[in-house]
């Protein structure tokens, strides 16, 4: 499709097993839902308003799976005690979907129109859908260094979650770059399995909060690298070496390191709603319990409204929620007695005004 850079996964590099494309039976004018992201999040949202009989439409975006598929291995996610790739997990997801009859788009949302319902929706191959209720789903991505060799080896010694593949570095020697809250939180999260682990940051004091600061520094596992970046990240296949350059010297050395753990910020995938939606000083889209956002009948779910737990089951779990409280949603819609019309958007509105 034009425009479109699909993603499918670096993990096992393997072509999705199922059909991605399930759109032969015609689509009414206005779709009951659109789901946006092809994530964790999103199939959920699929498996469940597809078993509510709500015909959904998924658009994928340009990461068919989203995060999880690039993912080399899953071993915390229920139910799977073997563990299994990411790309594995994100097919049995659309399979899932699919089954239940969750129509899916391979295309890119580009605008939306939140004067609804029906609300308007835009992508990058010229298609213009409406539909009564929005499950917006895009995610989040680690920022990356942008440097030599990360891409190459991200899956293979280079990991933004600490939490997903600590466990692969049992007794061995990481780096975590980066000085802020996160990158101390997961550094400090390594040493249960990592032996030494240095952390490199590009000044000479962290960012990071007081107590966190005393805890990384009196770890003995825990050493810090200061006034440094990483340049490059070398290794066959798998993660050997960093480069780093001293920012105030300009002295350039080599450090030996089995992983490179990238803290250096996360950036939501909210281009879209700019000013439509709103969103917390983060970018991240502000919601209730219910998943609700701030225009009723559009929900959200998954990281694009939790920088938190960032995890496939949590995503999973507000997939879930922000598709039950859809279904809700359009079957009150009818008679426009919703009462979430009313009731929580003023304490949301007041909730968003201090930021
Ligand atoms: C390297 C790595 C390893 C990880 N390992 C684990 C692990 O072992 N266990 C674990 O629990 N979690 C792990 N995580 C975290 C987990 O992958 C995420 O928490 C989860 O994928 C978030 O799901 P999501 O559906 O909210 O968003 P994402 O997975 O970020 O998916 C977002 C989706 O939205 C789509 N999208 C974005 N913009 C648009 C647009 N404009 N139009 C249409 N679609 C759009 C994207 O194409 C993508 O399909 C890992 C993350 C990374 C990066």
């Amino acid at each position: 499709m034009d425009g479109l850079n699909l993603n499918f996964g670096l993990g096992g590099g393997s072509e999705p097993e199922v059909e991605t494309v399930l759109n032969d039976a015609p689509r009414p004018e206005v779709e009951n839902v659109i789901i946006i992201g092809s994530g964790p999040a999103g199939w959920s949202a699929g498996i469940y308003t597809g078993r509510a009989n709500l015909r959904p439409l998924l658009i994928t975006g340009n990461e068919l799976g989203g995060q999880v598929a690039i993912t080399n291995e899953v071993e915390n996610y229920p139910g799977f005690p073997e563990g299994l790739t990411g790309p594995e997990l994100a097919e049995k997801m659309q399979a899932q979907a699919q089954k239940f009859g969750t129509a899916v788009e391979i295309d890119y949302v580009t605008e939306i129109d939140v004067a609804g319902p029906p609300f308007g929706v835009k992508t990058a191959s010229g298609k213009h859908y409406r539909a009564n209720a929005l499950i917006v789903a895009t995610g989040a991505s680690p920022r990356k260094l942008g440097v030599p060799g990360e891409e190459r080896l991200t899956g293979r010694g280079v990991s933004y979650c600490a939490t997903c593949d600590g466990f692969f570095f049992r007794g061995k020697e990481l780096v975590v770059v980066g000085g802020g809250d996160s990158a101390l939180e997961e550094a400090l999260f390594l040493t249960r399995f990592a032996t030494k682990i240095r952390v490199i940051h590009r000044r000479a004091q962290l960012r990071a909060g007081a107590t966190l600061k005393r805890r990384a520094e009196s770890n003995p596992r825990i050493e810090f690298v200061w006034n440094s970046v990483v340049t490059r990240i070398d290794g066959e296949n798998k993660v050997e070496s960093v480069t780093l350059k001293n920012t105030a010297t300009g002295a350039v050395s080599e450090l030996r390191t089995d992983g490179v753990f990238i803290y250096v910020g996360h950036l939501p995938n909210n281009q879209f709603f700019q000013g439509k939606l709103a969103m917390d000083e983060l970018g991240y889209l502000i919601t209730d319990k219910l998943m609700r956002t701030s225009v009723p009948g559009i929900f959200a779910a998954g990281e694009i409204q939790d920088h938190r737990f960032r995890q496939v089951a949590t995503s999973v779990g507000q997939g879930v929620a922000a598709a039950m409280e859809t279904e809700k949603y359009l079957a009150e819609l009818e008679d426009r007695a919703y009462p979430g019309h009313t009731a929580y958007i003023e304490p949301l509105r007041r909730f968003v005004s201090r930021f």
